[in-house]
């Protein structure tokens, strides 16, 4: 087996002016769900890597973001021994709730599939993924990079090169691969050539305000309020902080939105007559998402491999995000591991068109849900209309409620496409 954790290879009389290059197997760029998922497999496998960060690591392990996680995601993180404080720690959703006219209707997704939700803020999980990638498995982060630059990417000498933060310096890795896990802003995507690369978008056209609140959850599930105003959402995330969600115009100022006036619209959007009102607390977030998609393909380019939001972005409609995000490290974590220990490409050859199959999977039923969260507020009655018809729809049609069961927690079987 090539073990090649020792692999960093250091010129023997570096200039003043141009520190040593060294050698990692693997650069992954990014530390966020999938670039530290990806780094741990790789550690486990006794496989040396670098993580290149720009943030700090006490700013990564605080970044407010997602929170549901899907079950085979969990199992996924279990398999390879990262998911300990999550088993213990999570709570279980078994159940939604969909607010429209003051009614609630409870949809059981548990009662249909036997299967649920985790719900386990993302700053705790990559919290445990960071601590377990250094202090467990020996992983080497640099957190506060700046400048990172990938080059030689068509080549098997790949390198990557960033200026340190401390001492101003261009430092140069090279590596036989690269993880592009550096996210929705990050650079890696960037250097894809636009003809080796086609970038499919959707815009929405909306926006959503993205609030976390010092408040416990108002129910014990989450909760979408299709209204007039627009669409609102309850998210409970601990029993101290609840995540909310508000339709806006894109772009608009969150300094329009004063704490009484995202109260009194989510207490009217997700008002329900046999309810107490909910509880109000102090917003500790409060930010404008514009709502928009694209997906990267094929997800490779030579040497470089995209995975998690660098590749494909889900806007927050479905939760969907994350998940793809750990999909795809599990995928290239494996094959990469499959590919310098044993010699063994497929994994590496197939990664693309595997990961592309659930992102197609779930940009659909995005798509499908903002119709669903948007049409009563679109202003157009037809649009408004067809909501209203397949929200009864879910609610009385078996078959239905099942299809819907299905997407909502991931399990739907994925079709692998072709990649261009
Ligand atoms: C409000 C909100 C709620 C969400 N809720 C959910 C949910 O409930 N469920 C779900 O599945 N998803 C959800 N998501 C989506 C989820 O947060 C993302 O899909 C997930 O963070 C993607 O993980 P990633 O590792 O691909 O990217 P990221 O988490 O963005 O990590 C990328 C990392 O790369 C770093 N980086 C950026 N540029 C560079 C560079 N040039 N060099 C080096 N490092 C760089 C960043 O600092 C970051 O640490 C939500 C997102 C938002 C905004």
């Amino acid at each position: 087996m090539t073990i090649r954790h020792n692999a960093r290879v250091t010129s023997p009389t570096p200039h003043p002016n141009f520190p040593s290059p060294q050698h990692f197997p693997v650069v992954i760029v990014g530390a966020g769900p999938a670039g530290l998922t990806v780094g741990n497999i790789l550690r486990a496998a006794s496989v040396d890597c670098l993580v290149l960060e720009v943030e700090t690591r006490e700013f990564i392990e605080h970044r407010p973001r997602a929170g549901v996680i899907e079950e085979w995601a969990v199992r996924g993180l279990e398999q390879r021994g990262l998911a300990g404080n999550l088993l213990e720690r999570a709570e279980l959703h078994t159940q939604c709730e969909f607010r429209v006219g003051r009614q609630r209707h409870r949809f059981s997704y548990t009662e249909l599939t036997g299967h649920h939700h985790f719900v386990y803020p993302q700053p705790l999980l990559v919290t445990d993924l960071v601590r377990e990638y250094t202090d467990v498995r020996g992983g080497e982060i640099r957190f506060g990079v700046r400048d990172v630059r990938l080059h030689g990417l068509d080549t098997d000498r790949p390198s990557v090169s960033y200026v340190d933060p401390e001492t101003g310096q261009r430092e140069w890795v090279h590596c036989d691969f690269v993880a592009g896990c550096d996210g929705a802003r990050g650079v890696t995507r960037t250097v894809l050539p636009p003809e080796r690369a086609r970038i499919a978008r959707h815009d929405y056209g909306i926006g959503w305000l993205a609030l976390l609140a010092e408040a416990p959850p108002s129910s014990d599930c989450v909760a979408f309020g299709i209204h007039p105003n627009g669409f609102a959402g309850h998210m409970p995330r601990s029993p101290e902080v609840t995540r909310y969600y508000l339709e806006c115009p894109p772009g608009d100022d969150p300094e329009n939105w004063s704490h009484e006036r995202v109260w009194a619209e989510l207490q009217e959007r997700l008002g329900a007559a046999d309810r107490p009102p909910l509880t109000e607390g102090r917003l500790i977030e409060k930010r404008v998402l514009d709502m928009h998609n694209y997906v990267v393909e094929p997800m490779v380019f030579g040497r470089l491999f995209l995975a998690g939001d660098a590749a494909h972005l889900t806007a927050p409609i479905a939760a969907k995000g994350m998940n793809l995000a750990l999909h795809d490290a599990f995928l290239l974590g494996d094959g990469l591991v499959a590919h310098l220990t044993k010699g063994d490409a497929r994994g590496l050859e197939g990664y693309s068109a595997a990961c592309l199959g659930r992102v197609w999977d779930y940009q659909e039923f995005s798509q499908w849900l903002s119709d669903v969260y948007h049409g009563a507020s679109s202003g157009d009655a037809y649009r408004a209309g067809t909501t209203l018809a397949r929200l009864r729809r879910l609610f009385e049609s078996p078959a239905a409620a099942a299809a819907f069961a299905e997407q909502y927690l991931g399990n739907s079987t994925t079709v692998q496409p072709e990649t261009p």
